[in-house]
């Protein structure tokens, strides 16, 4: 499937979705079950596993007898149907990677090629697209589940008479739900200040944005909570609690983050304490040793595996979603959700930086030094722009964007010498534009190697 037939398959289910009889099913479904999805988070913890112990047998099943790829890939470990009945089941399935669902593409990774019809893409390593059908019950699950995000992470300020504004590369299926749970949509390359008057016309109580964006409104000036906004959501690219305090306090509303991915939909959110809860119904999450590749226990650091709750049409099973973190046992936390906690969110174990002793840095440990670039230099955090690209273990390059602000390279150079090793060489780049970007998100630590 090229790029152009791609375009024509998300302008058909445009139009599927102007039929107003998905409007009446999430009605339906909110009807019958908002309660119990509302208070998912809330319950027990047992609870919680028993219900996604059921839900991952099901999904497990259902993939080895429809979908080819799973098929071939359990049958190679000589899985049963209906073998899942404890984790320790779960613990013996392969992990999934992303290359198979892109090999597998188009007709090993849905039961029928027009399940494509409605799909999500998102872009792999060596620039090829993953392209993944998507299930309409998964769209309507996580549609309701949305609403739930805003009721969380506003602290319950969130009401369905309330707009949410998406500046984003495409607005979400189902836009509102008539006069309740209304949302609006603004293009990420829409001029910064066009965005500010549509801001001020609209008063939009939830802004859910790229960072990158957010900076940009940031530096316009705008006071957020002068025009009705309780909270913004970033999401799609890394940013760290530093950079979003800094946002926040100059915005003047909470920016808090939404650590989410096509294939797994919304992993964690951060609520208003800023206790990432993982969305124990959207999807489960393990966090895995890269060198053994068996389960960490709790508050060991590893990479995120995880499976889609929702998504039938492309199932999505033990699938390595390549970021760093850690996995703790639910807290008594203040907003009283019972679901486990995600912690040190370090970016992509791909992209960590290696050392000639084969040391690994993460990349938040960057992301933190250059926010402390912001302090020393006292540079607004949207002046310099920055990204670390390692090709080679003996060197690193920077490549900085300047903006307006004189900077003293060599204190740069000392910082991030506090990380690397002096056996390795810095190479530091003044560029007009970073050189690589992947697709339109910025990515500020690639590694090469
Ligand atoms: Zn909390």
């Amino acid at each position: 499937m090229n790029n152009d037939e791609y375009i024509k398959i998300k302008e058909h289910a445009k139009e599927i979705f102007s039929d107003d009889s998905h409007k009446s099913r999430v009605r339906e479904i909110m009807k019958n079950s908002w309660d119990n999805i509302r208070n998912f988070p809330y319950r027990d913890f047992d609870d919680i596993k028993k219900w996604q112990l059921e839900r991952i047998s099901y999904l497990v099943d259902y993939a080895y007898k429809n979908i080819p790829l799973y098929k071939k890939k359990y049958d190679a470990v000589g899985y049963k149907v209906g073998s899942i009945k404890t984790w320790d089941d779960y613990d013996k399935l392969p992990i999934l990677y992303k290359e198979e669902l892109i090999a597998g593409f188009p007709n090993e990774i849905v039961k029928e090629i027009d399940d494509f019809n409605l799909s999500t893409r998102s872009s792999g390593s060596s620039g090829k697209f993953l392209t993944l059908a998507v299930s309409l019950d998964a769209i309507y699950n996580d549609t309701i589940q949305g609403y739930r995000q805003y009721y969380l992470q506003s602290g319950n300020k969130y009401t369905k008479e309330d707009m949410v504004l998406y500046i984003y590369t495409c607005p979400w299926w189902i836009e509102n739900l008539d006069s309740e749970y209304q949302t609006s949509f603004l293009p990420t390359t829409t001029p910064v200040d066009d965005a500010v008057k549509y801001i001020k016309q609209i008063r939009p109580s939830i802004i859910s944005t790229y960072p990158t964006y957010l900076n940009k409104l940031s530096m316009t000036g705008i006071k957020l909570s002068d025009y009705g906004v309780k909270v913004v959501i970033v999401h799609s690219e890394q940013s760290n609690a530093m950079q979003r305090d800094m946002l926040s306090k100059a915005l003047g509303v909470p920016v808090l983050d939404e650590y989410s991915s096509e294939e797994l939909t919304r992993i964690a959110l951060e609520c208003p304490n800023h206790t990432y809860h993982l969305e124990e119904d959207a999807c489960y999450i393990e966090i895995i040793n890269p060198e053994t590749l068996k389960r960490c226990d709790y508050g060991k650091e590893g990479v995120v595996v995880g499976t889609n709750l929702l998504n039938t049409a492309t199932p999505i099973i033990k699938y390595w979603q390549g970021d760093l973190a850690v996995i703790d046992e639910p807290i008594d936390c203040e907003c009283h959700n019972n679901c486990r906690v995600l912690k040190e969110i370090k970016g992509r174990y791909m992209d960590s930086i290696k050392t000639p002793t084969g040391e690994i840095i993460p990349a938040s440990a960057f992301m933190d030094i250059a926010y402390n670039w912001f302090l020393v230099f006292n540079i607004p955090i949207h002046g310099l722009r920055y990204q670390f690209v390692q090709e080679n273990t003996r060197e690193l390059n920077l490549y900085l964007i300047k903006g307006l602000f004189d900077i003293d390279l060599e204190k740069i150079k000392e910082s991030v010498y506090l990380l690397i090793p002096k056996t390795m060489k810095l190479n530091i780049m003044i560029v007009n534009e970073f050189p690589i970007t992947i697709g339109n998100k910025y990515r500020p630590v690639i590694s090469k190697i």
